[in-house]
C-alpha cells in the first residue's frame, strides 16, 4: 500500500483542548437540510417512520458526491484495492458463522412506568461505561440511573440483538428466515476467493464495497447519525498474518483520517480513539475510531479494525470451503488477516455538511456559506442572469449552463436580485457562479465569483468551462 505521511501522535488527540464543533446547535444543520432539499424525514405526510431519513435533491448529489470521493481514494487511485457489490440478503448461515446471530446486540433497558426503551450506553450518565459494566445486571441500581422521560425504574440491561428479520420466498416459517444485512463486510469475505481468482490479485488487497446497511438500533437519533436504515463504505485489506497486519493497521490510521482532510474536515475536529480490551470484539487484534467532534460530542465516524483470521477463518470452516491463499513467492498457505476500514456514507456526509457550515457578516448581513470542496458541492456551477428581461441575456447563460452541464451539475437560476442568488448558491455550497450581463452581449466575456473569497473574474465565455474544470482539479490537488 501507499505510505502517506505518518501522523506525529495518533492518540494525543483526546487530550488537546476541546475545539467545539463546527456549528453549534444540531438544529442549524436540520432546519438548513429541510429548507434547501438535502435531508427530509422519510414518509412524512404520515407523519414520518423513526429513524429512515430521505435524502433530497441536494443531499443526493451530496451524498453521490462522497461515495465517490471515497471510491475514487480507495479504488481508483489504487493498483492493490478492487470492488465488489454483493447482496443485502445473502445465505442465513453466513450471519449465524459470523457471530451477528449469536451477538450483535446492545444493553437495551427498559422504563417500568412508561415502558419507553434505551441503550444504556446512551443515558445520561452511562456514556462512559466500559464494556464489562454494560454487561453488569447490578449497573443500573449501582448508578442510580432513571428513565431521562419520566424518572420511572429501569430494568437491569439485556442484550437486544439489532438484525432485521424477514422471510425469502412465499412461506412465512423459521426455515425461510433471512436478514437485512447489518454491515457490507461478509459480502467480501464470502466472495474473497471468487474475487481474489478473477481478479488475478496477490495478498495485500483489498475489496470495496459501499451499500445499504440495516440495524434496528435501540436509540437512534441525532439527525443521520444513527439511522436503522444506512449506507456503509467499507474496505476489507487481506495481508499476511502477524506483524505484517500489524503494519498494515498503522498504515491505515493516517491515510484514512488524511481522507477526511482532503475533503475539508477541520484537523482539530478529529482524533483517533483505541477500544480498550474489553471493548474489542473477541477475534479483533486492535480496533482505532476515528471520531469527529459532532455537535453532540466526540462519537464515531469510521472504525479501523485488525480482525486476524476470523472471518476467513469461520467461514472456512462453516463451508467446508478451503478459504486459504497461496502465496506464490514463498510457496505458503496461509489464511489471510483482514485490516478494514468501515465509514458509514451518512455519517460522512454529514459530517462534511456540518465542517462547511460558516456564518459570516459581509457588509452588516449574515451570509450562510457551505465551504464545500467542489468535489462535494452538490452544484458546482450556477449561471446567473443579470437582467432576465434581456432574452439575448438568458439565451447566452441557458447555452453557457448546456455546455457546462455536459462535464458537471450546473444550474440557473433567475428567480431573485443578483445578490439574493449569489445568497442561495453560497448557502448550498456552489462553488462559482457564472454571471452574464448587458457588457456580455458586447465583449462576449462573462464573470465567475468565487463562493468563498467572494472575488470576481472577467473571463471570456468560451473559457468558462476550462476554468472551471481547472479549479477543479487544481482543488482535487
Ligand atoms: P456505533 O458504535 O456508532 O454503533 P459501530 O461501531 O457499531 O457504530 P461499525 O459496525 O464499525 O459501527 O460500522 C461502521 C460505520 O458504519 C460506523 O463508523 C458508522 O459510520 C456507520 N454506521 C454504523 N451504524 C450506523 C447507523 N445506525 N446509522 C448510520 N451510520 C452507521
Amino acid at each position: 500500500m501507499s505510505h502517506p505521511p505518518a501522523d506525529p501522535a495518533p492518540l494525543d488527540a483526546a487530550a488537546r483542548p476541546d475545539p467545539g464543533p463546527a456549528v453549534a446547535d444540531l438544529d442549524t444543520i436540520v432546519s438548513l437540510s429541510k429548507r434547501r432539499g438535502f435531508i427530509f424525514p422519510s414518509s412524512e405526510i404520515y407523519g414520518g417512520i423513526n429513524a429512515v431519513w430521505d435524502y433530497g435533491p441536494l443531499g443526493v448529489e451530496l451524498k453521490n458526491n462522497v461515495k465517490r470521493a471515497w471510491w475514487r481514494a480507495m479504488v481508483q487511485e489504487r493498483d492493490d484495492i478492487v470492488g465488489l457489490d454483493a447482496g443485502i440478503l445473502m445465505h442465513p448461515q453466513v450471519w449465524i458463522t459470523s457471530g451477528h446471530v449469536g451477538s450483535f446486540s446492545d444493553p437495551l433497558v427498559e422504563c417500568g412506568t412508561c415502558h419507553r426503551r434505551y441503550r444504556l450506553d446512551e443515558l445520561p450518565g452511562a456514556e462512559d461505561l466500559s464494556a464489562t459494566d454494560l454487561r453488569d445486571e447490578s449497573i443500573v441500581q449501582r448508578l442510580g440511573l432513571a428513565c431521562p422521560a419520566d424518572e420511572g425504574p429501569l430494568s437491569p440491561p439485556r442484550r437486544f440483538n439489532l438484525m432485521f428479520k424477514t422471510h425469502m420466498g412465499p412461506v412465512e416459517e423459521d426455515a425461510a428466515v433471512v436478514y437485512l444485512r447489518p454491515e457490507t463486510a461478509q459480502g467480501s469475505y464470502v466472495n474473497f476467493k471468487s474475487v481474489q481468482q478473477s481478479s488475478r490479485k496477490k495478498v495485500p488487497f483489498g475489496i470495496a464495497q459501499i451499500g445499504k446497511s440495516f440495524r434496528n438500533e435501540i436509540s437512534p437519533g441525532n439527525f443521520v447519525f444513527r439511522m436503522r436504515e444506512f449506507e456503509q463504505m467499507e474496505m476489507q485489506y487481506f495481508v499476511r498474518p502477524g506483524e505484517v497486519a500489524a503494519a498494515a493497521f498503522e498504515e491505515w490510521l493516517p491515510a484514512r483520517r488524511a481522507w477526511y482532510e482532503r475533503y475539508g474536515v477541520e484537523p482539530t475536529r478529529l482524533r483517533f480513539r483505541e477500544h480498550a480490551s474489553d471493548e474489542l470484539a473477541h477475534y479483533a487484534k486492535k480496533a482505532i475510531d476515528v471520531e469527529y467532534r459532532f455537535p453532540f460530542g466526540w462519537k464515531e465516524l469510521e472504525g479501523i479494525h485488525n480482525r486476524g483470521d476470523f472471518d476467513l477463518g469461520s467461514h472456512a470452516r462453516s463451508s467446508g470451503e478451503n478459504l486459504e491463499y497461496f502465496d506464490p513467492a514463498t510457496e505458503e498457505h496461509f489464511i489471510p488477516w483482514i485490516v478494514e476500514t468501515a465509514a458509514g456514507a451518512d455519517r460522512a456526509a454529514f459530517t462534511f455538511l456540518i465542517d462547511a457550515y460558516h456564518e459570516e457578516q459581509v457588509r452588516d448581513e449574515k451570509r450562510v456559506v457551505l465551504r464545500l470542496h467542489p468535489d462535494l458541492a452538490p452544484y458546482k456551477v450556477a449561471v446567473l442572469p443579470l437582467l432576465k428581461k434581456r432574452p439575448e441575456i438568458v439565451e447566452l447563460c441557458h447555452r453557457i449552463k448546456a455546455d457546462l452541464k455536459k462535464d458537471m451539475m450546473a444550474v440557473y437560476d433567475d428567480t431573485a436580485a443578483i445578490g439574493k442568488l449569489y445568497r442561495r448558491q453560497d448557502e448550498i455550497g456552489t462553488p462559482w457562479c457564472v454571471t452574464v450581463d448587458v457588457d456580455s452581449l458586447e465583449d462576449g466575456a462573462v464573470t465567475i465569483r468565487d463562493r468563498d473569497s467572494m472575488t470576481q473574474e472577467r473571463v471570456p465565455a468560451e473559457n468558462v468551462k476550462r476554468v472551471i474544470l481547472d479549479r477543479m482539479e487544481a482543488a482535487r490537488g
